[in-house]
């Protein structure tokens, strides 16, 4: 939906029938195109939310439109949020991590982000409860998609339950071939020389770290 953007020639914003602020508090401002036809986008110019419309728009399409494309731009900024940028291959894991939330653990499991990162060598995944962040080590790119399916079900289980408690592991009763995949992991570790530090979550079958 980014298209053109607005240029000198665009007319001065709307009227006020729209929201002045996003959903996090950005100012907004509405641009109409007499060049615009049907495209509506929402772009960041700094801090402000800016959503181009043609100019042929009713009060009532571009209140709707302005609604709905702010939504858009603040889910696609949450997503994109967390230290580091989002990498080709985010949106995939974000995607599976939804998937995986919903069949196995009733959808309940809500992160704003997951991400791979190549700055996390001596654990395999970590989760921020508080900002339902997730982050996996590429280190786990090319792994059999189960033992990855376990890791990314592992970190979401900590969005419900931070500790590796009796309650956590409940969460996971129903993730498949958990005991083979802990075996891998533990194996991989064991196997390889890159820092990954088996014995410093034994029994869990799992280097990850969970930050408050
Ligand atoms: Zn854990």
């Amino acid at each position: 939906m980014t298209k053109a953007k607005s240029g000198p020639s665009d007319p001065a914003p709307a009227s006020g029938a729209v929201p002045l602020r996003t959903a996090s508090g950005a100012p907004v401002v509405v641009r109409r195109s007499a060049r615009r036809k049907r495209t509506v986008s929402a772009n960041w110019e700094g801090g402000t939310a800016v959503v181009a419309i043609p100019a042929h728009f009713t009060a009532a399409q571009e209140l709707h439109w302005v609604e709905r494309m702010l939504a858009k731009l603040e889910a696609r900024t949450v997503r994109q949020a967390g230290p580091g940028r989002t990498a080709p291959g985010d949106d995939a894991l974000m995607a599976r991590a939804a998937a995986l939330s919903q069949r196995y653990l009733g959808g309940r499991a809500t992160p704003l982000s997951v991400r791979w990162v190549s700055n996390q060598r001596s654990r395999w995944g970590s989760c921020t409860p508080s900002r339902r962040t997730i982050r996996l080590s590429n280190q786990l790119q090319g792994m059999p998609e189960w033992v990855v399916d376990y890791v990314i079900l592992h970190e979401l289980a900590h969005l419900l339950v931070p500790s590796h408690s009796p309650a956590f592991w409940a969460e996971l009763a129903g993730c498949p071939r958990q005991e083979e995949a802990k075996a891998f992991l533990n194996g991989v570790s064991y196997a390889t020389s890159r820092g990954l530090d088996a014995g410093a979550n034994a029994g869990t079958g799992m280097d990850d770290d969970v930050e408050e």
